[in-house]
């Protein structure tokens, strides 16, 4: 069988790979990617300067160049067995979204041939009027477009080629992920450039990288679906913990089952052919949760990874009998999910711009990434964590295990000592900044120790690890792009104010360093008040004292929403030409709607599943045990037998009139909600019924603990959570 054969088997059932020395993995890594090397083989020498150039930006694809890469790529594919081809984007929505096409077009000679050409390749127009636009779209000019991004390589998925692309209406509007994300990439270059130009002026671009830390439930497919909730929300909606969940901490880092390390061998196996450099997999906290990392990358580019190896997850997984939960929270009382996103800037020289330099210079390039990177974290903190918000990240934030709802950044020791030093020395003296060996030349010194600095603290959720911040509060089942869309653009900003100040400061005739110093003292000493933060970012006394220093401190999912049009936000992201207040606007009304479908779904589902199927197993019970009071009666002409089942049936009527009442309430206030016209409006009420959530999960849970385990319909949590 031929590999392209076995990947396709492995999208779907049972293969085993094979194994031997001649099959490594490097012989075989991308090989269903349409990368430089294919580029180089299968192009004309005019055709691949052309497009070189437009993959480096210096120019757009002309249709000449288009038809020779389309000529090129289809000889390619057909190699590969390809029939189909689509455009792959990403939309509002979750997930991506593909239309394929084959090939075939009639000859003109009564038989079909293959065609493919530079007009489908560049561009497409899907009929995509159901797609979220926020409006920007009315029904009546419902176009949208799609168009290949050069910058990302085609693939084979199957018999398909997927194009990746951007989706943009009519009017030129993002209405993708991706579109917004190439901006702000482009927005943080070009501010970079002349910043890092000030210490080397062989700089010409600066890339954002990104480096996913992908966590997940595994679960049984079988109990899954006997689980309504998981099924139509991707989280249970009851469910009495376990005795025995993640207490011990005996599940992370312990030895991965025989079959997860199996379903994780497959997956690994076809995102290598795709090219996707899957480095790490272990066991997570809670039981039945994992994670992968792969060696981090171009951010558009690991995050189109990132969007492929969930759709590859989830067609993997049913061939090892499990169902992958990418949802944030599926389980309570247990660790939920995230996607650390972990975030650096480099030059085309290949410079690390979060790493400490090489000498005094390069130390102070790295403090003037540092520090800026601080400073617009700072001034965008809610904004930032509007960007990872949603129905389903909400569960997660600010819940005993996962980032708080404030977002704080954490240096460690040694960088929160650098920071605190650089501000005692005087402005005129020129600083020198010690080199790794640990010999000190000057005032302030980074210690030896410093590269393999670990300090790790996981109640942070911008935490400085050493290389590289690692945003540590998106969701796992979110587009990366939308927290790195926000956080590219808003250092962009930071560094193009940066350097209006600091050439003010060169022009009043100061040396490099001492301007440099004189730019970013005030800004260290902002940031170490207010955005810095050691401690404990779970507590109590922190909430306080972050609302005391003015950081975002909203909770409500909808409101936090409200920050991507406020003015600092309109005028940060119009100034680096990343969003127009238009598209702003729009994407607001899409994640509102988006918040408002999932709380509704969630609510209908446990309505139903309250009054369908807890009720009747609970009164089930409740009529064997009063079956067993009258016998006991009959029996012994009294109840004095009978006290714990009679203490039992009036815990059972509490919890079962508990369930009827709050469910009921529930559905008053859903209905209620349903009525509001303005979307905004309707997401604060639909925020509302998911408070009210608990209060009918708690006497439901009561009851999972009271009633009997053969008349209990749903499976439980520690059958659920534990996997063999
Ligand atoms: P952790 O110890 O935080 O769990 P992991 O090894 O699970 O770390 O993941 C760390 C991720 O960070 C990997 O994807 C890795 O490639 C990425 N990474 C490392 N250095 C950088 C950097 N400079 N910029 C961006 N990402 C990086
Ligand atoms: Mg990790």
């Amino acid at each position: 069988m031929d590999r392209l054969q076995l990947v396709r088997e492995s999208l779907t059932r049972k293969v085993e790979e094979p194994k031997g020395p001649s099959c490594k993995t490097s012989d075989y890594f991308g090989d269903l990617v349409f990368d430089r090397k294919k580029m180089a083989q299968y192009l004309e020498p005019g055709t691949l300067q052309a497009l070189y150039s437009c993959m480096e930006g210096g120019t757009s694809l002309d249709s000449k160049t288009a038809d020779g890469v389309a000529l090129g790529m289809k000889k390619w594919a057909m190699e590969h067995g390809v029939t189909h081809v689509t455009h792959w984007f990403q939309p509002l929505t979750e997930g991506t979204a593909e239309k394929h096409d084959s090939l075939i077009d009639y000859d003109g000679k009564g038989g079909v041939i293959e065609t493919f050409d530079g007009k489908m390749l560049a561009q497409q127009e899907p009929d995509a009027s159901s797609f979220p636009s926020g409006g920007i779209r009315a029904t009546f000019e419902a176009r949208g477009y799609t168009a290949w991004d050069p910058t990302s390589p085609v693939f084979i998925l199957d018999d398909t080629l997927c194009i990746p692309t951007v989706f943009i209406s009519y009017t030129g509007d993002a209405l993708d992920y991706k579109t917004p994300l190439k901006r702000a990439l482009k927005a943080v270059s070009d501010a970079a450039v002349p910043v890092c130009k000030l210490f080397d002026s062989k700089v010409t671009k600066v890339y954002s990288y990104l480096g996913w830390e992908q966590e997940y439930f595994l679960v049984d497919e079988a109990l899954y679906s006997a689980r309504t909730d998981l099924m139509l929300t991707g989280r249970t909606l009851f469910g009495h913990n376990s005795s025995k969940d993640q207490q011990l901490d005996d599940h992370y880092f312990a030895a991965i089952p025989t079959r997860v390390a199996a379903f994780m061998r497959d997956l690994e196996f076809a995102a290598y052919h795709l090219g996707i450099p899957l480095k790490t997999r272990h066991n997570e906290v809670a039981p039945g949760q994992f994670e992968m990392a792969p060696i981090f990358g171009e951010t558009n580019l690991a995050n189109d990874q990132n969007q492929l190896i969930m759709n590859l997850m989830n067609r993997i997984a049913p061939r090892h009998g499990f169902v992958v939960l990418l949802h944030e929270k599926p389980f309570d009382g247990v660790n939920g999910s995230g996607k650390h996103n972990n975030w650096s800037l480099g030059t085309d020289t290949g410079t690390l711009l979060m790493a400490p330099g090489k000498d005094a210079k390069g130390n102070l390039q790295f403090i003037t990434f540092f520090v800026n990177t601080l400073a617009a974290v700072q001034k965008h903190n809610g904004l930032l964590k509007a960007s990872i918000a949603s129905a389903t990240n909400a569960h997660r934030l600010g819940a005993n295990e996962a980032p708080p709802a404030i977002v704080s950044a954490f240096l460690g020791q040694t960088m929160t000592q650098v920071l605190r030093k650089l501000l005692e020395v005087p402005s005129d003296t020129p600083i020198e900044i010690a080199g790794k060996k640990g010999k000190k030349l000057g005032l302030v010194e980074i210690p030896e120790i410093f590269l393999d600095n670990t300090d790790r603290n996981r109640t942070s959720p911008f935490a400085f690890t050493g290389n590289r911040f690692e945003f540590r509060a998106v969701g796992s089942s979110a587009n990366c792009a939308g927290a790195m869309t926000t956080l590219n653009a808003a250092v962009a900003e930071q560094l193009l104010q940066f350097k209006e100040d600091v050439d003010q400061e060169l022009a009043a005739g100061k040396p490099l360093n001492v301007a440099v110093m004189d730019t970013l003292k005030p800004i260290i000493r902002s940031v170490l008040d207010v955005i810095c933060f050691e401690g404990n970012g779970y507590s109590e006394e922190w909430k306080k004292e972050a609302a005391r220093r003015g950081l975002n401190v909203e909770t409500n999912v909808p409101k936090m929403i409200c920050e991507f049009t406020r003015p600092e936000s309109l005028q940060m992201f119009t100034r680096t030409g990343v969003y127009s207040e238009r598209e702003l606007t729009a994407r607001n009304e899409v994640k509102w709607e988006i918040y408002v479908k999932k709380v509704q779904i969630e609510a209908r589902v446990m309505y139903r599943m309250a009054v369908n199927h807890i009720i009747p197993a609970a009164v089930e019970y409740k009529t064997a045990l009063l079956k067993e009071v009258a016998l006991s009666q009959q029996v012994y002409g009294n109840q004095d037998n009978c006290v714990t089942e009679l203490q039992l049936l009036s815990l059972l009527d509490k919890h079962i009139n508990s369930v009827r009442l709050q469910a009921q309430a529930m559905k008053e206030a859903c209905d209620k909600a349903e009525a509001i016209g303005n979307t905004y409006e309707q997401a604060l009420a639909f925020h509302e019924v998911a408070e009210s959530f608990p209060a009918l999960r708690r006497p439901i849970d009561k009851l999972e603990e009271l009633v009997d385990n053969k008349l209990w319909p749903l499976p439980k949590y520690r059958e659920l959570l534990f996997i063999n």
